[in-house]
């Protein structure tokens, strides 16, 4: 276009230059027109170049928000990644946590397991002990050296009375056997104590008709008659002829000093073994329930033959109420329990026991 006018321009300028001066105003004329035109389409061109620029810029910049807009997205992305990332890690963390806690967890139980072999080891050694009568619990009051596994001798004397059929029962329940060393009695509701006493498998003998100290040790034949008289009485009621007597007071009372060693003689001569004891229960004289169990499990450990001395006579109870706490310990501690019998080495007062 500025080429085609400034060609034009030029032409007009040849023909200025040649022609003549009618057609010179107008051609000048027509220069002026054709410079205004030019000038004009210059402009025209300028604006357009301006505007060209003007959208290339307001492109540009837009491709350069866009690209911001791009950058960020990316920055958002990369964000999104690392929070994806540090999501992934905590899971990964947790997992691991988990599996810690599962460790614990099976790591606990191995160590229950283990507590309970152990305990099963300990009632396995405890059985293995009992079995063995040997007990490894420790007795109450224990005061000598403890070998367990011990036979021991309940004897009950005075009777038999109205207490004899509990002490009976007791006996029973517990499956064990004892001794009876007892005294004369015709009341009617009493007197089938001694055959019971039999038939339930006790042993019994002979200990005194009276029990008066001062009558059965006033002389030899004092003694034998009170002697003879229990021991016929026993013999015609359950069948038994007693081989086993026990000395009123024991064979080293005081009281029978004077004819103690007559006695023992006589005895012998007879056939017949005396029993003293060595554990008492103390009921001799009054004592509670609580006593009578502590007075035989606190002082049996001593004890490696041990006999003990009770009774089931008249005012006892505390003696029946004791029986069975004494029994369920001592058997818990590994004793087992026998009725005397002539095999039995007895106890002698001032000589073994
Ligand atoms: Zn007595």
């Amino acid at each position: 276009m500025t080429a085609i006018v400034l060609c034009g321009l030029l032409a007009l300028q040849m023909i200025l230059i040649s022609g003549c001066t009618a057609k010179r105003t107008a051609v000048e004329t027509m220069l002026q027109e054709l410079n205004s035109s030019l000038q004009s389409v210059q402009q025209q061109s300028v604006d357009a170049s301006e505007a060209s620029i003007q959208a290339s810029q307001a492109e540009a910049a837009s491709i350069q928000a866009s690209q911001a807009e791009a950058a960020s997205i990316q920055a958002s992305q990369a964000e999104a990644a690392s929070i994806q990332a540090s999501q992934a890690e905590a899971a990964s963390i947790q997992a691991s946590q988990a599996e810690a806690a599962s460790i614990q967890a099976s790591q606990a139980e191995a160590a229950s397991i283990q507590a309970s072999q152990a305990e099963a080891a300990s009632i396995q050694a405890s059985q293995e002990q009992a079995a063995q009568g040997v007990t490894s619990q420790p007795p109450e009051g224990h005061q000598g050296p403890w070998v367990g596994g011990r036979t021991v001798y309940l004897t009950f004397d005075d009777g038999p009375s109205y207490l004899t059929p509990q002490v009976l029962d007791i006996l029973d329940r517990y499956q064990i056997k004892a001794t009876f060393f007892v005294t004369y009695t015709d009341k009617p509701e009493i007197v089938p104590y001694y055959s019971e006493i039999v038939r339930r498998g006790h042993t019994i003998g002979i200990h005194t008709a009276s029990h008066e100290y001062e009558q059965i040790y006033s002389s030899m034949d004092a003694f034998v008659a009170d002697f003879d008289k229990i021991y016929n009485y026993v013999r015609d009621l359950t069948g038994v002829s007693c081989q086993l007597y026990r000395f009123p007071g024991g064979s080293t009372t005081g009281l029978n000093l004077g004819i103690r060693e007559q006695v023992k003689a006589w005895l012998q001569q007879r056939g017949i073994i005396y029993h003293d004891w060595n554990v008492v229960n103390g009921d001799g004289a009054t004592v509670t329930a609580d006593e009578a169990y502590h007075n035989v499990v606190d002082n049996i450990v001593q004890r490696t033959h041990p006999i003990v001395l009770m009774h089931d006579g008249v005012k006892k109870e505390t003696t029946v109420e004791a029986l069975p706490r004494i029994i369920e310990t001592l058997q818990s501690w590994g004793f087992t329990f026998a009725p005397l019998d002539p095999s039995v080495e007895p106890i002698h007062h001032g000589i073994n026991w």
